[in-house]
C-alpha cells in the first residue's frame, strides 16, 4: 500500500447503493479492498433498482458487441448462479415474444437474428398449437420463446450484494449525500458528504460513480484533466406501471415488438404469480415519480394489451408505480449504450462513472462490476 492509501480513510468508495452500486462494492470488498458506500437514502435499492420489471433478460434485444448485450448475457448466467447459491428467489418462467399482426413478423425475424449474433441460442420459434397449449389466452399470429428469460426478488438480490459486502469487511453509510468531491493530482479524493444537516469530509484513492439517476450531477463535480471530455447529460425517461385486480392467466411474461426506446407495454409476473404491465415510455424533464394522467394511459395500455390479451377484463389496470430511465440520449436519438468512464477517458485516475445503466442493469449487475474492478485496475 502507498503511503498516500494508508493516509486515506478508504481504499475505495462507491456512490450510491442501487443494484449496480451494491454489485461493485461487493465485489471489490471481496478482493481484499476497504469499501465504503454511500446512500444519500435510508436504505438500499429506493430508486431505479426498485421501480423496474425485475426480469432477468436474456440479451436479445441489443445490438451486437454492444456491452448492454454483452454484459447481459454474462451477467444473466453468473445472477441465476448467484441466485441458486445464496437462496434469492428467482423463476426462469421464460416468455413469449409476440408479433399480433403480418407487419410484425420480419421485427420478430430480426431479434431471432440478432439473439443468436448476440450469443443467445436457445430461441425457439413456436406454431401457434405450441403458442395455444403454453398460452391460451394469447392471440398472435407468430411467437418466439426465450426459456432463459426469467423473474428475480430484486429486493432479495440486493439484502444478499449488501450481507456480502458487510461479510467481507465493506461498510455502507445510509442517509449520506455526497455534494462536493475534489480529485488531487493523482493521490485520491476528498469527498463532502452531507447527513442530517452536517457536512462532513472523508478521503479515498478511488472512487466509483453508480449514482444512477445523479450519476451526471456526480460527474460535473469533478475537474478533468482530457480536454474536451463532457459528461453525459441525463435524459429521464419514466415508465408507468399498471397491476391487473384479476388473477393472471399467465404462466410466461408476454412481449410484444418493441419501440426503439422501450421493450414496449408487457406482462411481468412477480414472485407470487401477480401480473402487472408496463412500463411505457414517458419523457420529461425532471426526477418525478408522480403517475401522470392515469386515465388516459389505462385507456392507451387497455388498447396495446388487448393487441395480445383481447380478453383483459373491463376495469381491471390499476396505477401501481412508476420507474425512471436514466437515459443519456434525447427523445428520438439514436439510443446509447452503458458507458463507463475510467482514466482513459476522462484522465482522473482512480475514477470510475457509470452513465445510462438502465435496462438490463438489473441483469447484468454482477457482470457490470467485474467490468468496473478492471476499469479500475487499469
Ligand atoms: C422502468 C424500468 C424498468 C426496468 N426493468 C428492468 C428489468 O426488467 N430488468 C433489468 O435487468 N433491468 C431493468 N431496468 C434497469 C435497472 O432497474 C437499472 O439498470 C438498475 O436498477 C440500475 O441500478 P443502479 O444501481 O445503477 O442505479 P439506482 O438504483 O438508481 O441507484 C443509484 C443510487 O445512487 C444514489 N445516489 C444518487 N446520487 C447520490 C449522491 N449525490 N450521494 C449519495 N447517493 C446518491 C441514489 O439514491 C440511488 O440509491 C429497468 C429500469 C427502469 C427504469
Amino acid at each position: 500500500m502507498a503511503a498516500s492509501e494508508a493516509a486515506s480513510d478508504f481504499e475505495t468508495v462507491v456512490i450510491g447503493a442501487g443494484v449496480v452500486g451494491l454489485a461493485v462494492a461487493a465485489e471489490l470488498a471481496e478482493a481484499g479492498q476497504n469499501v465504503l458506500v454511500v446512500e444519500r437514502h435510508g436504505t438500499f435499492g429506493t430508486e431505479t433498482s426498485s421501480r423496474n420489471s425485475e426480469v432477468i433478460h436474456a440479451g436479445i434485444y441489443y445490438p451486437p458487441g454492444s456491452l448492454r448485450a454483452k454484459l447481459c448475457v454474462e451477467g444473466r448466467e453468473r445472477l441465476y448462479a448467484f441466485a441458486a447459491r445464496y437462496n434469492v428467489p428467482v423463476h426462469r418462467c421464460g416468455k413469449l415474444l409476440v408479433a399480433t399482426v403480418e407487419s410484425e413478423i420480419a421485427q420478430l425475424e430480426a431479434i431471432e437474428a440478432k439473439a443468436a449474433a448476440n450469443g443467445v441460442p436457445d430461441l425457439k420459434r413456436l406454431t401457434l398449437d405450441e403458442v395455444h397449449r403454453l398460452e391460451p389466452d394469447v392471440r398472435c399470429v407468430a411467437a418466439t420463446l426465450s426459456p432463459s428469460t426469467g423473474i428475480i426478488d430484486g429486493h432479495a438480490f440486493m439484502a444478499a450484494l449488501e450481507a456480502r459486502l458487510l461479510n467481507a469487511g465493506g461498510e455502507i453509510a445510509y442517509h449520506s449525500e455526497v455534494v462536493g468531491i475534489s480529485a488531487g493530482s493523482g493521490d485520491g479524493f476528498r469527498l463532502s458528504i452531507s447527513s442530517a444537516g452536517d457536512v462532513s469530509e472523508l478521503s479515498c484513492m478511488r472512487l466509483v460513480n453508480a449514482a444512477g439517476l445523479g450519476a451526471s450531477r456526480i460527474g460535473r463535480m469533478i475537474e478533468y484533466r482530457n480536454a474536451g471530455y463532457a459528461v453525459p447529460g441525463l435524459f429521464p425517461a419514466k415508465g408507468h406501471y399498471f397491476s391487473l385486480a384479476a388473477k393472471a392467466p399467465f404462466k410466461h411474461l408476454i412481449y410484444p415488438m418493441p419501440s426503439p426506446d422501450a421493450l414496449g407495454v408487457h406482462v411481468t409476473l412477480d414472485m407470487s404469480g401477480s401480473a402487472r404491465f408496463g412500463p411505457d415510455v414517458y419523457w420529461q424533464n425532471d426526477l418525478d415519480y408522480a403517475f401522470v394522467s392515469a386515465d388516459a394511459r389505462r385507456e392507451t395500455f387497455a388498447k396495446e394489451i388487448k393487441r395480445y390479451w383481447p380478453s383483459l377484463p373491463e376495469g381491471a389496470l390499476m396505477p401501481a408505480y412508476t420507474g425512471i430511465r436514466p437515459k443519456m440520449y434525447a427523445e428520438g436519438s439514436t439510443p446509447a449504450d452503458f458507458e463507463f468512464h475510467g482514466v482513459e477517458r476522462h484522465g482522473v485516475p482512480g475514477f470510475v462513472a457509470l452513465y445510462g445503466i438502465e435496462s438490463p442493469g438489473l441483469t447484468s449487475a454482477l457482470a457490470i462490476a467485474t467490468h468496473v474492478a478492471q476499469l479500475l485496475d487499469a
